[in-house]
């Protein structure tokens, strides 16, 4: 059996970007892009701030990064991995469909999924006003009521930054008090924008071809609040079940690299329950195994741009180059 270069994981924009670069400096790189391909870039509509990109649905954003690493000869393969063996030199991947590939490096980036209430309206009306993204959707939603639900650091990171561009924001909180650190909480509460509605629990999205209202159900009664626009920031949750016991996952899943490793190491609690030593300085996307990478959302709790995913994949493919180089 052939031994391929490189086999990426994950056909998102962290994947075809590592794949552009791996395919331009001639190493064939294969793309197990999952079945739908693509990853979050598919569920957003429009997407406005993709550098060079004016104004591109999510969707042709893919194909066109997918056209781009195809004409430099990387091969796509649209099915899911279902086994990784990637502790010995040459790794094994094997798909749904029974296929295995051997590879000398593997580009782990399958991204996170985006946490839903789990409400049929929230899933009818997704792209209609419905989002899980105020960075990427907040613009669409200028001098209009929209309403945040969820009380981590994420959601009232997220309804701060939607008072650039809403009239009124709502924070609706299942609780009466926020999980988020301290200092967004002072700043959400005194934020004239802000109203939190606490104890509420989303019954219903109203709307029928975009958001009208959201029915809540609160200690007092059914309440509704007019709003357009309804961003979802319950958490995210990182596709790496298939790495779990081979490389090095943090508590909530990521993929720890050596970059997010260093960064962890500066958080003293941290430092002190972790015992691992296996990661290799000369690689910032290098995991706890040598020859294993990480891209993208799978990786980054933080930033979770399809642009800094790409970045993120650009850095892999680098890394990945420079390690089979060395070998
Ligand atoms: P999180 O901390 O897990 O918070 C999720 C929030 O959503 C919680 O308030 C939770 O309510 C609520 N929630 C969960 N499921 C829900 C449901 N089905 N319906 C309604 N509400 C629901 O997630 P996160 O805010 O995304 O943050 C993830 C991590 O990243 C955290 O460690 C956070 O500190 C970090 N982060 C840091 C920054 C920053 O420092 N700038 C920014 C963003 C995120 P309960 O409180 O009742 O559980």
């Amino acid at each position: 059996m052939e031994t391929h270069n490189v086999v990426i994981i994950g056909g998102g924009a962290a994947g075809l970007s590592a794949a552009l670069y791996l395919a331009r400096a001639g190493l064939a790189p294969i793309v197990l892009a999952g079945s739908p391909p693509g990853g979050q870039l598919m569920l957003t509509s429009e997407v406005e701030n993709f550098p060079g990109q004016k104004s591109i649905l999510g969707g042709e954003l893919i194909e066109t990064m997918r056209t781009q690493t195809k004409a430099f000869g990387t091969t796509i393969i649209d099915e899911n991995v279902k086994l990784v063996e990637l502790a010995s030199s040459v790794k094994s991947v094997t798909l749904a469909n029974g296929t295995e590939y051997k590879t000398k490096a593997v580009i782990i980036a399958t991204g996170a999924k985006a946490l839903w209430m789990g409400l049929p309206s929230e899933t009818r009306l997704r792209g209609k006003g419905v989002s899980a993204c105020a960075t990427c959707d907040g613009f669409f939603f200028k001098n209009k009521t929209v309403a945040i639900i969820g009380g981590g650091d994420s959601a009232l990171e997220e309804a701060l930054t939607l008072t650039k561009f809403a009239s009124k924001v709502y924070v609706v909180h299942r609780r009466a008090e926020f999980r988020a650190s301290k200092i967004m909480q002072k700043r959400v509460l005194e934020h004239e924008k802000i109203e939190v509605i606490w104890n509420a629990a989303v019954e219903e999205v109203v709307g029928q071809f975009k958001v009208e209202s959201l029915l809540l159900k609160t200690p007092e009664g059914k309440k509704e609040i007019k709003v357009e626009g309804v961003f979802v920031a319950i958490g995210h949750r990182p596709d790496t079940d298939l790495f779990k016991g081979q490389i090095e996952l943090d508590q909530k899943g990521y993929v720890l690299t050596t970059a997010m490793y260093a960064l962890q190491r500066l958080n003293v609690e941290t430092l002190e329950q972790s015992t691992s030593n296996t990661f290799d300085v000369h690689y910032q996307t290098m995991t706890s195994l040598s020859g294993v990478f990480g891209a993208g959302d799978c990786v980054d709790h933080v930033y979770k741009q399809a642009s800094t995913a790409a970045g993120m994949g650009v850095q892999a493919a680098l890394d990945a180059e420079r390690w089979i180089e060395s070998r």
